[in-house]
């Protein structure tokens, strides 16, 4: 009995730790596993992060003409930069504090944060388009800066004069203005500082709006390149 219940013991002592060590292994490889898996499906989410391409171009304020506007500073590429357009209400001072900014076409929100300092809130969108010339389809990035609301997310699919914000001062830093910019270069992001400064990397915002401003309407949506832009204040973007 004595021997038996040694052995039982003991045989229990060896086979116990070793059920347990593989259990806990188990358990280690299945939540390995299912991480992986997780992380699979959200990278092939991000791959296939689609859009319409636009079927137009509207100006961001005074829809869809920028009626009642006007701009007040444009783009200058050579020092003193301005990288982008102002654009004021017509009944000047701070009159169009809270006006209405739209997305200039369907596109996907890529960037939508309170980034402080000079910029305050700022929405990037952006929008795929089809070049009529060339048949060859490209992207472009919408800043619009210095907005009194931000009113969609990073991720977030918008339409052609969807409203994305509201026109704001930067917290009294400037009279009310929208700083908007555009660029055909979609890795700049919040680092406008790190890119060539040439018009193919920028995109005279008027002139490409005005080219742009009728195209065919496409039901196929396309892929949208995503983590184009490095991390700005610990904001990444989509
Ligand atoms: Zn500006």
């Amino acid at each position: 009995m004595v021997f038996l219940g040694l052995r039982r013991r003991s045989a229990d002592d060896g086979l116990l730790p070793m059920a347990h060590v593989r259990k806990s292994r188990w358990k280690k490889i299945t939540a390995w596993l299912t991480a992986v898996s997780w992380a699979v499906a959200l990278d092939a989410m991000a791959q296939n992060v689609q859009v319409n391409l636009a079927d137009g171009f509207d100006f961001p304020v005074g829809k869809p003409n920028a009626e009642g506007y006007y701009k007040s500073r444009g783009l200058r590429l050579r020092a003193p930069q301005h990288f982008g357009e102002d654009w004021n209400g017509r009944a000047g001072g701070n009159s169009d504090l809270g006006d209405p900014v739209y997305a200039i076409a369907d596109g996907i929100v890529t960037f939508a944060h309170n980034v402080q300092g000079g910029w305050g809130n700022v929405v990037i969108t952006r929008h795929a388009y089809r070049v009529p010339s060339s048949g060859l389809v490209k992207f472009i990035d919408a800043l619009n800066g210095h907005l009194d609301k931000i009113m969609v997310t990073t991720g977030q699919v918008v339409k052609r004069g969807q409203q994305i914000g509201t026109l704001g001062h930067n917290s009294g830093m400037y009279p009310a203005h929208l700083h908007f910019e555009i660029r055909h270069d979609i890795t700049i992001g919040m680092l406008r500082n790190n890119a060539p400064t040439d018009l193919d990397h920028w995109a005279d915002p008027t002139q490409f709006i005005n080219q742009y401003r009728r195209l065919n309407r496409e039901w196929r949506p396309v892929p949208v390149p995503t983590g184009t832009y490095q991390e700005y204040k610990g904001f990444k973007g989509l």
